[in-house]
């Protein structure tokens, strides 16, 4: 069972806000297209996890650290067998590994993604260690995407490709798994451990007059061009209907993950959804859902 479910990275939520919002520098939007992929990637081993019972536990999107070293783990399982370390890789099209070196098609290195898990290893390692827990490790590099080949790959245990995927994780299932209380707290200690995001995480600068404010249709992320029509708005670009209220909250929540530190307040909901919605719709909509605070208009919403 799946006791972490995966969430989505501060840094992915703001740059999934901002993306639509401002053009971003070519940099930034292939540092958000990397990330968005990534973490598609993940889902989709997700869904496989999905499928193993109770016996088998698993922490997605950790982030630990050990001696003032960060390590991030995309998936920990544990098993009565051990510890199952998972580094997922979504990559698209061709690879090639020529002696160490680790090539795109475009003959570009990358990261040697091996030592990146053998670093990850051995820090897990030494983090139980130093709080006196030995586990024995498994650790796999899982190349997921369907259409992904790695030329010259070694056979290597450690490295699952895509057409491996579906047996490797059949046969892990099959493995007899009975977990008592010392895997239950080991989850928790890890669990207690694992930090929110990483403290210097790039994230571009951006000011709220730099961006396009409207409200942004849920399904095709063009924006909304006509009111609402009976409390529902529909975009004109791909005739999705939606209620004003979910429209309008899905919106404060963009709001509230790009500028925290703002007050919501009725103009400033009114602002960020203009010119789709009326200061009444928005009054209606923050005074059925928030608790209103202050009075006039010092007043705003928890
Ligand atoms: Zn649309």
């Amino acid at each position: 069972m799946i006791l972490k479910p995966r969430i989505e990275s501060p840094e992915l939520l703001i740059l999934r806000c901002l993306s639509p919002r401002k053009q971003l520098v070519e940099k930034d939007h292939h540092y958000y297209e990397n990330l968005e992929k990534g973490f598609e990637g993940e889902k989709k081993f997700d869904e496989l996890l999905e499928t193993f019972t109770e016996d088998w536990l698993f922490l997605n999107g950790l982030l630990l650290e050990h001696n003032n070293s960060l390590f991030q783990i995309d998936t920990l399982g544990i098993s009565q067998e051990g510890l199952y370390l998972f580094d997922v890789k979504y990559y698209e099209g061709d690879m090639s590994i020529d002696g160490e070196l680790w090539k795109y098609s475009n003959g570009t290195v990358l990261k040697n993604p091996l030592h990146q898990l053998q670093r990850c290893e051995s820090l897990l390692s030494r983090f139980l260690q130093d709080k006196g827990l030995h586990f024995p490790i498994k650790a796999y590099l899982v190349f997921n995407h369907p259409h992904f080949t790695l030329y010259g790959a070694p056979r290597n245990p450690t490295i699952i490709l895509p057409t491996q995927l579906q047996y490797f994780m059949k046969k892990l299932k099959s493995v007899k798994s009975v977990l008592n209380s010392s895997h239950k707290k080991l989850a928790d200690m890890i669990l207690t451990a694992n930090l929110p995001s990483y403290p210097n995480a790039y994230i571009p600068k951006y000011e709220y007059s730099d961006l396009t404010r409207g409200i942004i249709c849920s399904s095709c992320g063009s924006f909304l061009k006509s009111k609402s029509h009976f409390g529902k708005l529909t975009c004109q670009h791909c005739l999705h209907v939606e209620q004003l209220d979910s429209a309008a909250l899905r919106s404060l929540r963009e709001f509230q993950i790009l500028f925290p530190e703002r007050k919501v307040t009725t103009n400033a909901l009114f602002d960020w959804c203009s010119p789709i919605l009326s200061k009444r719709q928005v009054q209606k909509v923050l005074s059925e859902n928030f608790e209103r605070k202050g009075h006039g208009k010092y007043s705003y919403y928890v």
